[in-house]
């Protein structure tokens, strides 16, 4: 040992420090020992008597506990399904300034200390590794109040629905008067529909996964009395909290697709991150629709689908969802348009149009803020008597069209 870090030895050991206090000080020195051992060996350089943990001015026992700490984790983590884990730690503030007294260019911290420690023993007692870039869970260990609060990372499956029955809203939707804690408006339900997209799919996989709590995010949404056929929409499911992390997903969606039979389908389940959450809620599919409509009296259809080919079209924010939307005019692409089947009072019509078309109003017009529209080209009042989504065109992200 250097002269001048013999000086710094001897100044900071005055401090009455335990062997992994002193040795922390000095870990950049030298490699390959642990900060106890370190300690015990500058101990012995320098002459100096042996300080119990309990007597350590600076952790004050704390690097005694180590062993007490491990077991802590290792109780918390017994519910748990995982792979890999990470230590974290919270210390007395008060040993955290004592800390930044002592410490030298060579020390380390103590946190980081009992991070390493607690986790080597975790490891060999668990046989699973520590993660330090993405683990499945996080055990941040409390030292002043002994106890573990654990981070668990979320499961993120991808799938898409398809929804076959309507009247349900893709997402839970709480009582717009109790905000879901229940009153008399919702008959104490805490909500305004009885199921959603989201539970339907959700039920399942919150059993499987043991878990409480989920998040659903679609690639858009549709209306509630609007059916989404086809190839289904895009969705990623969040499990919050899991307690179990390997389930075979073809499972799932049989379970999901029994327990929703009728209502709900899902297809395509598989695990997924979370930055592809943004890349579905953000990305613009064209869609296609097929929409039923009705009129009393016979106007020009044919005419009016074939002006819309390939036509934009300036729409104002509706009157229906002009409460929830800002107020603005929007110009959309109508891609594609045909007249599928026409009779005496009804004609079905299939609509390909640029992601965030309001299809009712195409037809509708809504008292002129949407142009052209069907009804106006056609000369006559039409209205919509179903709407379905039939397919949503996943192309290449490049390809993806903006509105105009
Ligand atoms: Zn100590
Ligand atoms: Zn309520």
């Amino acid at each position: 040992m250097l002269k001048d870090l013999q000086e710094i030895a001897r100044k900071i050991a005055e401090y009455k420090l335990c062997d992994a206090c002193l040795g922390r000080q000095f870990a950049k020195v030298e490699h390959g020992l642990t900060n106890v051992e370190r300690g015990r060996k500058i101990r012995q350089i320098l002459n100096l008597d042996r300080v119990d943990y309990k007597d350590c001015w600076l952790c004050e026992g704390l690097m005694g506990e180590i062993e007490k700490f491990a077991e802590l984790v290792v109780e918390e983590l017994k519910e748990y399904d995982f792979k890999t884990f990470l230590i974290g730690c919270k210390v007395d503030e008060e040993i955290l300034m004592k800390e930044r007294r002592i410490e030298t260019e060579y020390s380390e911290s103590i946190k980081r200390e009992l991070n390493r420690e607690i986790g080597k023993i975790v490891s060999k007692k668990l046989n699973k590794p520590a993660d330090f870039k993405s683990p499945d869970i996080v055990a941040i260990v409390n030292t002043i109040y002994d106890f573990v609060e654990l981070d668990i990372r979320p499961i993120f499956i991808y799938g898409r629905y398809k929804k076959l029955k309507r009247g349900i809203p893709q997402t839970k939707w709480y009582c717009r008067k109790c905000r879901g804690r229940g009153c008399e408006y919702c008959n104490y339900k805490g909500k305004m529909y009885e199921e959603s997209v989201e539970e339907l799919i959700s039920k399942k996989a919150l059993e499987m996964f043991d878990a409480k709590d989920e998040e659903f995010h679609g690639a858009g949404r549709e209306d509630i009395d609007v059916l989404m056929l086809g190839n289904g929409r895009p969705f990623i499911l969040e499990i919050k909290e899991p307690r179990k992390r390997n389930i075979k997903l073809d499972e799932l969606q049989k379970l999901i697709n029994e327990y929703a039979k009728g209502k709900v389908e899902v297809s395509d389940l598989r695990y997924a991150s979370r930055h592809e959450i943004e890349k579905i809620k953000s990305a613009k599919y064209p869609k296609i629709y097929r929409v039923k409509i009705r009129f009393e009296e016979n106007g020009k259809i044919n005419e009016a689908v074939n002006a819309l080919r390939g036509k934009i079209i300036s729409q104002r924010t509706p009157k229906r969802v002009a409460h929830r939307r800002v107020d603005k005019i929007r110009y959309k692409k109508i891609l594609d348009i045909y007249v599928e089947d026409l009779k005496m009072n009804e004609a079905t019509i299939i609509v390909k149009a640029e992601a965030g078309t309001y299809i009712k109003e195409l037809v509708t017009g809504d008292d002129g803020r949407t142009t052209p529209s069907l009804s106006e080209l056609a000369g006559v009042k039409l209205e919509v008597e179903s709407l379905d989504v039939i397919g949503i065109e996943e192309g290449d992200e490049n390809e993806k069209v903006e509105g105009v």
